[in-house]
């Protein structure tokens, strides 16, 4: 049986690996199908395209759109679709000027209690154009050595209850996964189990992202609690939705591994029918 993961981050956003390295990591961890997810960029794309040429290993091109409804953060992946779509351009464009705009503004109030951090420290941790997010400063506190590692730096410094948290402005979830129709793609909510999505993703929420065109829920990811993915397997089946299961892949910025969660070929199946802006890439 296929191992397919339609999950994964590279250096396009908040991934330690570029994505050309991704598409070997995927190789390295047999697996047939990776799509490449980042936050609210497909600048990663023709890079993995180009480096799955003759490895055998298909490319299905995404990206995790960031959305948000009652101060919880809601992650949509948005699956094949039209990279040129002038408003799924200019949304993604100004998501990603807000989170550059709040992380500057995170920087400012956490340089005040520790003076080695800069903006120009955060950006040697991120690649020209990336997507930047609290992972990027959590590299240059880390090489600062303020703290051990990422993951240590998300339970202090950087944790929303921190003290030195910011929100970043981000549409809300019916209206990205209406864009995400709009450019011919299919809208899966990521980890819809994890604390804060499942608060504010009420059953009648849902239904009304339902309407809007949602296709799937990532019911397999290592942040949804057991009893809510419950819930929203019965929300599955009630709609009949598409259900992935996904690593979340961020390279050596957070333990998930490439295929520890994995997606059916016939739910795979399903995503590669119904997406219309962009094609899985064969390499
Ligand atoms: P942000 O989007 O800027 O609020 O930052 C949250 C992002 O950090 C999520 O996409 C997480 O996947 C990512 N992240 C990367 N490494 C870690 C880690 N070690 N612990 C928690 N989150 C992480
Ligand atoms: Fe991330
Ligand atoms: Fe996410
Ligand atoms: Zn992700």
């Amino acid at each position: 049986m296929p191992a397919i993961d339609l999950h994964a981050h590279t250096s396009a956003s908040d991934g330690t690996e570029a994505p050309a390295q991704l598409v070997a990591a995927a190789v390295e961890a047999g697996l047939d199908v990776v799509a490449i997810t980042d936050h609210d960029t497909t600048s990663g794309w023709s890079e993995a395209f180009d480096a799955a040429r003759g490895t055998g290993v298909t490319v299905l091109p995404g990206l995790e759109l960031s959305t948000q409804l009652d101060y919880a953060s809601v992650h949509v992946l948005g699956y094949l679709g039209d990279p040129a779509h002038p408003a799924f351009i200019a949304e993604t464009e100004r998501i990603r000027a807000e989170r550059l705009h709040r992380a500057q503004g995170m920087v400012d109030r956490i340089a005040v209690d520790y003076p080695l951090l800069t903006w120009e420290r955060v950006l040697e941790h991120t690649t020209p154009d990336a997507t930047v997010g609290r992972p990027h400063i959590a590299d240059a506190l880390v090489a600062l050595g303020y703290v051990p590692d990422r993951t240590a730096a998300f339970q202090s410094i950087l944790h929303w209850r921190g003290g030195y948290y910011r929100p970043h402005r981000a549409p809300e979830p019916v209206d990205g996964v209406r864009l995400i129709v709009a450019a011919g793609g299919v809208p899966v909510i990521a980890h819809p189990g994890a604390a804060g999505a499942s608060r504010v993703l009420a059953d009648d929420v849902l239904r009304r992202l339902v309407d809007a065109g949602l296709g799937g829920l990532e019911l397999a990811h290592r942040d949804n609690r057991p009893e809510a993915v419950e819930r929203l397997t019965a929300i599955a089946d009630r709609y009949d939705l598409i259900r992935t299961g996904s690593s979340d892949y961020h390279g050596v910025g957070k333990p998930n591994r490439l295929g520890e969660h994995t997606t059916s070929p016939e739910e795979y199946a399903r995503i590669v029918e119904r997406g219309t802006g962009a094609s899985p890439f064969h390499g």
